[in-house]
């Protein structure tokens, strides 16, 4: 087994288990982790949700370090917000003076795009993320394209800000995404929800086309059924 560390960016805990050998990429904080910590580490690398008790220390350790870190790491992050077809601080300053407007957000996010880089998946792409350690909001640059309706970029910044609102990681160990009740209410609440889901639905195959080949989003107008198992539905990750 391989330890590596790395930026408490996209995951904090990872496992890779190949044939040969397993490879854990924790995020850097891990090397001073606790004797206890690393004893629910690997309780939890073993069982999973199975141990229940160690999940949960070290989803607590976790979301401490992480809040910890983004209170000390001065906010470096430069982000183009501006794109060349939506210019996302604009939706931003309206989001967060409506939809937010009762929500005391404290230190605003960093907003902007993000980096158009290989997506490895066929299956999957993800629209948006939040990062809590540096505090940034990104969204996936296939969006910045004419075909993508503002009201459906807006409902992804939408999303990505209410992680910021609730102040959790959007990700935590297990590659769980976190969204509690509150969170899914509050979605729901929001104007676009239904369609915005519908939409992505309907044009995630383009979406995921369009990213893989570094090319702006083209609406498909021909339009076959929409995926039905519910595995795809549960990789619309954001
Ligand atoms: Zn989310």
């Amino acid at each position: 087994m391989r330890v590596r560390y790395g930026r408490a960016r996209h995951q904090v805990v990872r496992v890779e288990r190949g044939r040969a050998e397993t490879v854990v990429h924790l995020a850097g904080f891990f090397a001073h982790a606790p004797r206890e910590i690393q004893q629910a580490l690997a309780t939890w690398m073993r069982s999973g949700r199975r141990a229940p008790r160690a999940t949960r220390e070290l989803d607590h350790w976790i979301e401490q370090r992480v809040r910890a870190l983004a209170a000390a790491a001065p906010r470096e992050v430069r982000l183009e917000a501006r794109g060349r077809h939506h210019d996302l601080a604009r939706i931003a300053a309206e989001l967060l003076g409506s939809e937010f407007a009762g929500d005391a957000l404290g230190d605003a996010p960093a907003i902007g795009w993000g980096r158009a880089r290989g997506s490895r998946s066929r299956r999957s792409l993800r629209l948006g993320s939040f990062d809590p350690v540096d505090r940034a909001v990104r969204l996936h640059p296939v969006l910045d394209s004419r075909g993508v309706p503002e009201w459906f970029v807006r409902y992804v910044l939408f999303h990505e800000l209410l992680h910021a609102v609730l102040d959790a990681p959007s990700r935590k160990p297990g590659r769980r995404i976190v969204h509690g009740p509150e969170f899914r209410r509050r979605e729901r609440a929001y104007r676009d929800h239904s369609r915005a889901l519908e939409w992505e639905k309907r044009q995630i195959h383009a979406l995921i086309r369009c990213a893989r080949a570094g090319e702006p989003f083209v609406e498909r107008k021909t339009q076959r059924k929409p995926p039905e198992r519910s595995s795809w539905l549960q990789k619309l990750l954001f």
